[in-house]
């Protein structure tokens, strides 16, 4: 199914638990149901499922992630806005970090950046390692990559050694966690080692891309594109929400606690709110991470080695050779958005 037809059946779902919501009496939505011929399935099941949804939010490359340059002033002021929209929202979220983004020209920790790490940790939020200079496993040998994770974890440990915090989750670059199952397991033994766990994403998407296309809008000045490009960022990400909700439906029989992956960019900063109440209108509520984690479903077999960054429930799926209708139907960036990021 297309983005078009997703989007749709998003608008319905939506409209239906709305008037629901509105009148309060879950009651009546059971009794009149029958009478939605097309309808009464969609609403069971949605009934069902929204009953205890829950979500993780994790972003990635802080201090602040994006292609344009931006001063230390608009650094600031991402970092504000992104965090009014998080704690508007009580979401327990974690930042990843990658320590390079906190160089100032000459190479040397500027204090300013650090400092926008700090925000994060004032509003009570977590951080973890995202490595130093953001590495893929799959170009870089095993010994590099993990000097490169003790480097990225020189600023951050101590930040959160001094508000009693230990740096326990890492989340690859890329999500490439190895093109093979030794040098998947050693790496995961280093992390283990180190105090380390694995942070897994569920939910994974393209949302870098409508940011770069955002970005790029902003840049050139052209403030209707952007728009546009902001007011397509959120039903995109609805259509991944219910797809990978049906994708954990036929995996586990259940809706799985999920985790979603995004990044701590001007996109977000302008449009967290959106998505949050998205997320909300769906039934979810926000978790940390680590109880994300204490669902059994992240406990599943896993012998994942290919090349691309997938989601760890097409990762489950392909270990439990899942038919090839499973993964069908993944929402895609509309083609207008793909089209901005081009030179
Ligand atoms: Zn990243």
């Amino acid at each position: 199914m297309g983005q078009a037809g997703w989007a749709g059946q998003v608008r319905r779902v939506g409209l239906v638990v709305r008037v629901v919501s509105a009148l309060g009496v879950s009651l009546v939505l059971l009794a009149f149901a029958p009478a939605f011929a097309t309808l009464d399935t969609w609403v069971a099941t949605e009934w069902q499922a929204t009953a205890g949804r829950e979500v993780a939010i994790t972003f990635d490359d802080l201090p602040i992630a994006g292609v344009l340059p931006r001063d230390i002033e608009t650094s600031r002021e991402l970092t504000r806005k992104l965090l009014a929209g998080v704690a508007a929202y009580h979401v327990p979220a974690i930042g990843f970090v990658n320590e390079d983004k906190l160089n100032a020209a000459g190479g040397t920790v500027d204090p300013q950046r650090v400092d926008l790490l700090r925000r994060w940790l004032d509003q009570g939020l977590e951080l973890g390692n995202h490595a130093y200079s953001h590495p893929d496993l799959h170009l870089t040998p095993l010994d590099a990559f993990e000097a490169d994770v003790l480097k990225g974890e020189r600023v951050t440990r101590p930040l959160m050694a001094a508000r009693g915090l230990t740096l326990r989750f890492f989340r690859h670059p890329f999500l490439h966690t190895g093109r093979d199952l030794e040098k998947r397991a050693a790496f995961e033994r280093f992390l283990a080692e180190h105090g380390y766990r694995v942070a897994p994403v569920t939910i994974d998407n393209d949302e870098y891309i409508f940011a770069r296309a955002y970005d790029y809008s902003a840049a050139r000045g052209d403030a209707a594109a952007a728009r546009r490009v902001a007011d397509a960022y959120v039903p995109y990400m609805e259509a991944k929400v219910v797809f990978f909700e049906r994708n954990s439906r036929e995996l586990f029989d259940r809706e799985i606690r999920q985790v979603l992956l995004v990044h701590a960019n001007m996109l977000n900063a302008d449009r967290f709110g959106e998505l949050a109440s998205m997320f909300e209108r769906r039934g979810y509520r926000f978790i940390s991470l680590e109880r994300a984690l204490l669902d059994p479903a992240f406990q599943s077999a896993d012998t994942f080695v290919g090349t691309s960054g997938i989601t760890w429930l097409h990762r489950w799926a392909l270990t439990k050779k899942m038919a090839k209708t499973f993964y069908a139907g993944e929402p895609e960036v509309p083609g207008f958005v793909t089209e901005i990021t081009k030179p």
